[in-house]
């Protein structure tokens, strides 16, 4: 079974990233902060998690407004770096543990946390800005990640309560995972900042060490705080420690403190942690029960004839063909795959058994694939075959006979004002 070995918090400033990459670990002005951070690179060294569970914000560089989540869970099996405006930087990117991300997935949503998902996004300094201090990657990365979101520039953003709540849910979720690994849990971001307007540059350093040693001894009266609370004590951007609550949600009630560091150089309370956990399985399978729990909304579903629930694992299985066939609600792209579409297959990087599914309109191994039936529609109104042609293929059966099983004789499809070419 996996087991959370401790929780770890670090800051997540883009200036630590910056110090890697010119080699200033020595140099006064950043030596504070890598002194800071050498307990922890130690424990990881000594520790070897498999797997860290990182919890970060995006900056604006993946996730836009146009469709901002509150929890988005990353269930990818490798991650790239980001361009933040510079290029990306010279890191390699960092593997995914996805089998373990679909878990946790399946796990908070059984107990109501509405998660978002995310794949095939680069990820920024929240995440590479620290794992470049903390670890090893001339030769890749010693350990995988699952990544996880938090959307907490646009308001509103969940409260420290629900925070916590989360974080215990997470505990729920990750010891009850049956592969035997060890799990990290890495909160991060700012302690008290603020970085715009006429207040930026506030600091309030009293605050800090007081979070500090509230979130490592007696986290539960910090959840009944207000976001105005935190930010009125630390900064508005300095309330991101919210989602440290969630790291000590995920924790035992008792934990060891082993290091504790903080240094303030410029803009942003940098603070570390390392706390290990204390929790001791109890003789009583309670694993099995959270997997139930889990599994209880689907159920029961595989005995279904013909019919293929969309899940993380399908999802992740379709992908590429999947992505392929949403880019034809762009015009261009639809007028290049009937003009082209053996040269958009190798744009794309299409499998071989990929192309042939789409050649051959191949309906139902399509979705036996794992495409979306929606997808399907799509290519439909594209080469001219209506929905109900699609029907009847999947079915297995002629036009004549499925429509036969209808009331209404119709064929329609999603095509547009568009004339189809099939
Ligand atoms: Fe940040």
């Amino acid at each position: 079974m996996a087991r959370i070995i401790g929780g770890l918090a670090v800051s997540h400033t883009p200036t630590i990233g910056f110090a890697v990459d010119h080699n200033k670990q020595q140099d006064p002005a950043w030596a504070p902060i890598f002194e800071n951070f050498g307990p922890i690179c130690t424990w990881l060294e000594e520790r070897k998690p498999d797997v860290l569970f990182y919890i970060y914000n995006d900056h604006v560089t993946s996730f836009f407004f146009d469709h901002y989540s509150a929890f988005a869970l990353g269930v990818d099996d490798r991650y790239e770096v980001a361009d933040e405006g510079g290029g990306p930087r010279d890191l390699p990117a960092i593997e995914g543990h996805a089998a373990l991300s679909r878990h946790i997935g399946q796990s908070l949503m059984a107990e109501e946390f509405d998660m978002s998902f995310f794949r095939d996004k680069p990820i920024d300094h929240g995440l590479f800005s620290p794992m470049s201090a903390l670890l090893p990657h001339t030769d890749g990365w010693p350990v995988k990640v699952v990544p996880l979101q938090m959307g907490v520039l646009q308001f509103p953003i969940p409260s420290a309560s629900r925070c916590y709540k989360l974080g215990k849910a997470l505990r729920r979720a990750i010891e009850s995972y049956p592969e035997d690994i060890d799990v990290a849990i890495v909160a991060t971001g700012g302690v008290s900042h603020q970085v715009h307007g006429e207040r930026c540059g506030f600091n309030n350093t009293e605050w800090d060490a007081q979070f500090l040693s509230s979130l490592v001894h007696d986290p539960e009266p910090l959840t009944q705080m207000s976001i105005a609370e935190f930010a009125t004590l630390g900064g508005l951007e300095g309330a991101e420690v919210v989602t440290w609550l969630i790291m000590r949600g995920a924790l035992s009630a008792n934990v060891d403190l082993l290091h504790h560091g903080y240094y303030l150089p410029s803009m942003t309370g940098i603070a570390t942690l390392i706390l290990e956990n204390q929790a001791r399985p109890l003789p009583v399978d309670l694993a099995e029960r959270y997997r139930a729990k889990a599994g209880e909304q689907l159920k029961g579903i595989e005995a279904l004839e013909g019919t293929y629930p969309f899940d993380l694992a399908r999802s992740a299985k379709g992908y590429r063909l999947n992505r392929f066939l949403h880019q034809l609600i762009k015009p261009d792209f639809r007028e290049r795959f009937r003009e082209e579409p053996e040269a958009l297959f190798a744009e794309h990087e299409l499998s071989d058994e990929e192309r042939e599914l789409v050649r051959r309109r191949d309906w139902r191994g399509m979705i036996h694939y794992g495409v979306i039936f929606f997808l399907l529609e799509k290519l439909g109104a594209v080469v001219g075959t209506t929905n109900l042609h699609i029907y009847a293929n999947m079915r297995g059966q002629t036009l004549e006979d499925f429509q036969a099983t209808r009331n209404q004789k119709v064929l329609y499809s999603v095509a547009g004002k568009e004339p189809a070419k099939s």
